[in-house]
């Protein structure tokens, strides 16, 4: 056993380690934690943080839950893991038939992956494939948002924002696809017609070459945390259906409650053709992500000449992860959730409220359990991180952004003192 030391832990850190989007070497101080449970993470060197970030978007119940550790329990007893190629189990087989009644009729057919971004690149493929399978093989572009984000992998890479994603450092090794414009319409308000009249022309333009259109329903998170109005949506499914052209809903950030629905599009009600959906789905514990899509999708690809759908992760279906998801679900489906996420909305708002005051901030919103904080200028993380730490508070910012998504489970108090230290820190900027 390594020495648990908070200085043993940083060393062996930045001696051995890569963290996301971050130099080597120890180039930007981490923070180690040794447990963590409810809404609070335990320090190395004893001090506690109260968790802005819910691992991002994931732990929706907070850590160490017993109902959730008692799922891992029972089925590590049965068994941990299983090649699901001619193989199945319960889990698998329940938590499809969940996922299937809990999203809107006609997303029928659940395929499971290992993380958001290849469920991403699933969908994609399931896009390309299902066009290929109707002898249209030109049909193989993406129409993606500006603003959008939709995972680290190449396909998915190639589908987020060409400015803010990683497209300049990997140029031509990206698929080209093709971009509209960020919705601006308000998530409160309308959306008028000349908000889609850019992608409506790419669309008429280019709809031969488009296999789908891929978007995060009603919040843009990674990309930018924006919020637009769900009227954008229902424009957007008349738009595919006009030029034959499908439609994918990336809800990883937004399933599960986070925006106040279950899921995003039923701010909408609105289907896609394609779901993506992952994070939040085991509550935080295990990585998975399932691609739900409808029968067209599904009888289109079943009865082509191939037959198959060619994708299958060594880890897809994992029986820990799905039995945690079911476990997870049924724990966020037997509580009053929508008031819950309402309450923490109502605190988020009020509490971040204050910054408004402030001249470098650009804006303050928020929408279900997400409160943001948007600057005029970009943060530095190195200063900026440790004055949340001191102030006994766990919140990572990007960019212009500073943003909480706390667990569900997060109590007032506990809601105050985050958004107390968020403004506070922005104020001593
Ligand atoms: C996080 C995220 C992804 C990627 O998921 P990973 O599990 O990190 O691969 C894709 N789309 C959206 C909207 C996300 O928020």
């Amino acid at each position: 056993m390594t020495d648990r030391t908070w200085e043993n832990l940083q060393r062996g850190d930045s001696a051995a380690i890569w963290h996301p989007y971050a130099p080597a070497l120890g180039g930007h101080e981490v923070f180690p934690v040794v447990s963590a449970s409810g809404v609070r993470l335990d320090l190395a060197d004893g001090r506690q943080l109260i968790d802005g970030m819910a691992s991002w978007w994931c732990a929706i119940h907070g850590y160490n839950h017993p109902t959730l550790n008692a799922a891992v329990e029972s089925q590590l007893n049965a068994v941990s893991h299983l090649m699901f190629g001619g193989l199945t189990h319960p889990p698998a087989v329940e938590l499809a038939q969940m996922l299937v009644a809990l999203t809107p009729p006609g997303l029928d057919r659940v395929f499971f992956s290992d993380s958001g971004s290849v469920a991403v690149e699933v969908a994609m493929k399931m896009a390309i494939q299902y066009w290929y399978a109707l002898n249209r093989p030109k049909k193989h572009k993406l129409l993606a948002l500006r603003h959008g984000y939709h995972g680290d992998t190449f396909g998915a890479m190639s589908v987020c924002d060409p400015v803010t994603g990683m497209h300049h450092l990997f140029g031509d090794a990206l698929s080209k696809q093709f971009f509209a414009p960020a919705p601006e319409c308000p998530f409160d308000g309308p959306c008028p017609d000349t908000e889609m009249a850019e992608i409506s022309a790419l669309l008429s333009q280019h709809g031969r070459d488009i296999a789908a259109v891929i978007v995060e329903p009603v919040v843009q998170g990674a990309g930018g945390m924006r919020f637009y109005s769900p009227e954008y949506l229902v424009k957007l499914r008349a738009l595919c259906d006009h030029h034959e052209v499908l439609l994918i809903f990336d809800e990883i950030a937004t399933g599960f409650g986070r925006t106040g629905k279950l899921f995003a599009l039923e701010h909408a009600n609105v289907a896609p053709d394609i779901l993506c959906l992952g994070k939040a789905l085991t509550g935080g514990y295990m990585t998975l992500a399932a691609t739900l899509c409808n029968d067209r999708i599904c009888d289109g690809i079943t009865n082509s000449e191939v037959g198959a759908f060619m994708h299958g992760p060594t880890f897809m279906a994992n029986p820990l992860a799905c039995a945690t998801a079911i476990a997870s679900i049924q724990l966020l489906l037997s509580q009053p959730w929508q008031s819950t996420v309402r309450r923490l909305q109502t605190e988020l708002a009020a509490g971040l409220a204050p910054a408004r005051a402030f001249d470098s901030v650009a804006e303050v919103r928020t929408l279900g359990a997400i409160g943001v904080i948007e600057l005029k200028k970009a943060v530095d993380m190195r200063t900026i991180q440790p004055m949340f730490v001191d102030r006994g508070v766990w919140i990572r910012p990007f960019g212009k952004l500073i943003y909480a998504m706390p667990p569900y489970i997060m109590e007032s108090a506990d809601v105050a003192t985050l958004t107390n230290a968020m403004v506070d820190v922005v104020a001593h900027l």
